[in-house]
């Protein structure tokens, strides 16, 4: 049963029935076997790009599609019902426009989102490196300042995307400590710009996740975004949105698996009647449903915050927390209503406690967004 979605405007309810018709369509098909064979979705994205899909958050005016994040974040969540790799990819495109179109000079705003938010590209946030994940001020990629701009080099780690997008929103040391971070959008096509092997995950196969090397490699002085040493400002803030984003995410990959394990046990019999109505398995699915009205409630609540103009940094790391830990509560119960046949491949229980993992790690992990809302509680 579709979730019974409460939008702000006609238009919203038509953009998610496009959504659930165009994800049935393009992504549902598909899932299982592109995630068993790590095969790379590039017709998928251009079927959600060609719909507009790739860049509902951000003003017409750049080729966005205008809408307010909290119909953005429910089109996610509809996405990520079918295939939550591809909507982590979407969601991390959107991040990774956020540094241009927040932090960007009109001009370069002008030169470069159109074309971004066009629909025929996919981008990528370059943010950790190998050593330095939760504590981003530690990271080491250098970008010296030449004649005409400058030359970056280092190395980068799991990035989203990675050899597949056709930009990088890049996070490079220009000088020392945390104020010494500055952020540039570097073109696939930089030289000296090479991407490792992508990395053998649980979960998410279908995305390659990699590292990338900077070999000396040459930027222009137009491409730094922002005022130099103001990149780790700038990650944060973006942060802030994409947080949001995997909140959405993490819903909707429960809310699957919620639907399947409610599909399964009125299905399913034992001891003479169906397994929902044993009242244990009963208060387990009751439990699984709680978990994800909440989790949508919390990421829906910093996004109407977002969308009205009002601080929303400490609610985004309330529902990422909140809504990344209901996943994994809701896939792992999933798993358990399905018995035995749960830990098969036979069904996508399995898959999806897998996808859920990672939801408590990227973007901030767990404990990072309790240090984020403990700090804001000291004051
Ligand atoms: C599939 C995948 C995709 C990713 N995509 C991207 C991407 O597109 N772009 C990008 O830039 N990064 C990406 N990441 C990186 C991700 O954001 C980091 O893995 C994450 O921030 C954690 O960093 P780390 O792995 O270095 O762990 P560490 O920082 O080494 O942390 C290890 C453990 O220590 C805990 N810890 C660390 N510091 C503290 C503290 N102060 N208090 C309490 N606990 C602490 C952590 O919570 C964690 O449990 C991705 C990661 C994965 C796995």
């Amino acid at each position: 049963m579709p979730v019974d979605r409460m939008l702000p405007t006609p238009e919203a309810r038509d953009l998610i029935e496009l959504t659930r018709e165009i994800a049935d369509k393009v992504l549902e098909p598909h899932v299982v076997e592109y995630e068993r064979r790590e095969r790379y979705p590039a017709e998928a994205f251009r079927a959600l790009g060609a719909a507009g899909l790739l860049s509902l958050p951000y003003p017409e005016e750049f080729g966005g599609g205008g809408q307010p994040y909290e119909v953005y974040l429910q089109v996610l969540e509809e996405l990520a019902a079918r295939w939550a790799a591809v909507a982590v990819a979407v969601s991390v495109h959107s991040l990774s426009c956020h540094p241009l179109f927040a932090f960007g000079s009109d001009e370069q705003r002008r030169r470069w989102l159109p074309e971004m938010l066009g629909g025929s590209m996919i981008g990528a946030y370059s943010l950790s490196e190998p050593h330095a994940g939760s504590d981003a001020a530690a990271l080491r990629c250098r970008a010296v300042a030449t004649a005409d701009g400058y030359r970056i080099t280092g190395s980068k780690a799991w990035i989203t995307n990675g050899g597949k997008a056709d930009y990088y929103t890049l996070f490079a040391r220009t000088g020392e400590g945390s104020r010494g971070v500055s952020c540039f959008l570097v073109p696939a096509d930089t030289a000296g710009l090479s991407f490792g092997k992508p990395e053998a995950k649980m979960g998410l196969r279908a995305v390659p996740t990699t590292t990338a090397a900077y070999d000396d490699a040459p930027i222009s002085a137009e491409r730094l975004i922002g005022e130099p040493g103001q990149g780790l400002s700038i990650a944060f803030s973006a942060l802030d949105s994409g947080r949001l984003g995997i909140a959405a995410v993490a819903t909707g990959l429960a809310q699957r698996a919620l639907d399947d394990a409610v599909a399964y046990a009125r299905e399913r019999e034992a001891f003479g009647k169906h397994i929902i109505d044993h009242q244990g398995l009963g208060f387990v699915l009751a439990d699984m449903a709680a978990a994800v009205d909440s989790a949508r409630a919390t990421y829906l609540d910093a996004a109407r915050r977002r969308d009205a103009g009002l601080p929303y940094s400490r609610q985004a790391s309330v529902a990422k927390l909140v809504a990344t830990d209901a996943a994994m509560k809701v896939t792992t119960d999933a798993v358990q209503v399905f018995g035995g046949y749960g830990y098969t491949q036979d069904f996508p229980v399995e898959r999806y406690m897998r996808e859920a993992k990672v939801m408590q790690i990227f973007e901030g992990t767990n404990q990072i967004q309790r240090l984020v809302i403990a700090r804001g509680l000291a004051g």
